[in-house]
């Protein structure tokens, strides 16, 4: 197979790292469709996250910062309160200077809606109510076989179906995502007490949770808590909302405003797993390669989950389109994101493992300021991906 005979991609997801492919490798030249499991784009509606300067750089690259910025609300600071309500640190956060490259809080159906529309915007098929249930790769391309009978066909296929991808499960059956230590908490309350400084997002060192906040300029507090205990129950809680009732309790032995801000909210208190990938699993075989969470799921505590997902897009796309053949693309991919997002995994689930005492002394989350150079190289679309990554001094 060589880079010549490669026209048609498939990719399978149509969350961050699926639709960012799409649009990376579309730019790049290849004729790409993406499949998505569910009906429309408001999947998750109820989460939200937070972009880095990182992913704001990848979004850059893509072409799609306008895109994503005109969605949420830009964070440029950062603040850390103690468990009685110091002020411990508040500082500038990522590379603020840039007003593209600054953090942006927004919710997670917000950016699968703003990625797919610019998808479609440039001509991108993207199939909602398409599940992936088989693939069948062969030595003349690659066969998609979905939940309705329909059958796709190509010459590559990006598995970038998430935590619980199918594609993983087809490549490589005895992987699975484990439980990280924590559970994550979150909701929104519009009637928030205090609840001003948009642009700031404050964590709080409780004595049991960590937690954190950011206010819209709509006035509007999104929050999460990460609480260390075990992992949710299998099937739910019989309870019908006991997720507020849980919370409060930690956030109340401390004199910090986040238990007034749990109290407030409005609609649902929501849970989810802290959960990981363990590192070394195989990402590609033959016509078939895995990106973002179905590749390297992290728990959520350094928040560089959607971030990495978007690198890997402009990655891959640069990989694809520099290198001879897709063998050689798909281990220059590997070898340029492995340590990184698997750095990130350690980093993250060493957090979340060692949250039980998060008063003590020691930084929440490393938040670089400065850009990383051998990133930006990376990252740049205009300079060619190299075989491999330069050595690290
Ligand atoms: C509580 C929590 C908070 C987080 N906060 C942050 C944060 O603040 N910042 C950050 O950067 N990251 C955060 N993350 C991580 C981030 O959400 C993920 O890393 C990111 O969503 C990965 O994107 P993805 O496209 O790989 O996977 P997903 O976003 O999960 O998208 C996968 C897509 O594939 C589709 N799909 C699944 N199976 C199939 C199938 N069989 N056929 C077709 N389609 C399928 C799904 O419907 C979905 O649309 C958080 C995660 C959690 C759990």
């Amino acid at each position: 197979m060589s880079g010549t005979d490669v026209t048609r991609v498939l990719v399978i997801g149509g969350g961050i790292a699926g639709t960012a492919a799409a649009l990376g490798l579309h730019k790049a030249g290849y004729d790409v469709t993406v499949h998505e499991a569910h009906p429309d784009t408001a999947e998750d509606i109820g989460a939200f996250l937070t972009l880095a300067s990182n992913g704001m750089r990848a979004l850059a690259q893509l072409g799609a910062a306008d895109a994503v910025t005109a969605v949420g609300f830009p964070l440029t600071s950062l603040r850390l309160l103690d468990s009685d309500g110091t002020e411990l640190t508040h500082a500038p956060l990522g590379e603020v200077a840039v007003p593209g490259l600054r953090y942006r809080c927004l919710r997670r159906g917000e950016l699968n809606a703003a990625l797919q529309q610019e998808a479609a915007r440039r001509g991108i098929r993207v199939c909602h109510g398409a599940r992936l249930a088989g693939v069948t790769d062969g030595p003349h391309g690659v066969a998609a076989r979905f939940a309705d009978g329909s059958t796709a066909h190509a010459d590559l296929l990006v598995g970038a179906d998430g935590l619980n991808s199918t594609v993983r499960r087809l490549l490589t059956p005895g992987v699975r995502p484990r439980y990280a230590g924590q559970r994550v908490f979150y909701g929104y309350t519009g009637t928030a007490p205090d609840a001003d400084g948009t642009g700031v997002i404050t964590f709080v060192r409780g004595s049991e949770t960590t937690f954190g906040q950011a206010v819209s300029p709509a006035g509007q507090t999104y929050w999460f808590a990460r609480v260390s205990t075990g992992p949710l129950p299998v099937g739910g809680s019989a309870h019908p909302s006991p997720w507020r009732e849980e919370l409060l309790p930690l956030l109340r032995k401390d004199s910090t405003p986040a238990a007034d801000v749990v109290a407030a909210s409005q609609g649902p208190v929501m849970v989810t797993n802290a959960t990981e990938l363990p590192l070394g699993t195989v990402w590609h075989t033959g016509r078939v390669l895995l990106i973002g969470d179905a590749a390297h799921a992290a728990s959520p505590a350094t928040g560089q989950g959607a971030s990495m997902a978007l690198e890997d897009a402009v990655v891959l796309a640069k990989a694809l389109r520099d290198l001879p053949d897709p063998q050689t693309a798909f281990a220059a991919y590997e070898r340029h994101r492995r340590p990184r997002v698997e750095h990130n995994i350690t980093v993250s689930g060493g957090i979340s493992r060692g949250g039980r005492n998060p008063a003590r002394p020691g930084p929440v989350v490393a938040r670089p300021a400065e850009p990383d150079e051998a990133l930006v190289r990376q990252l740049a679309w205009d300079s060619p991906l190299s075989a491999a990554p330069p050595e690290q001094p």
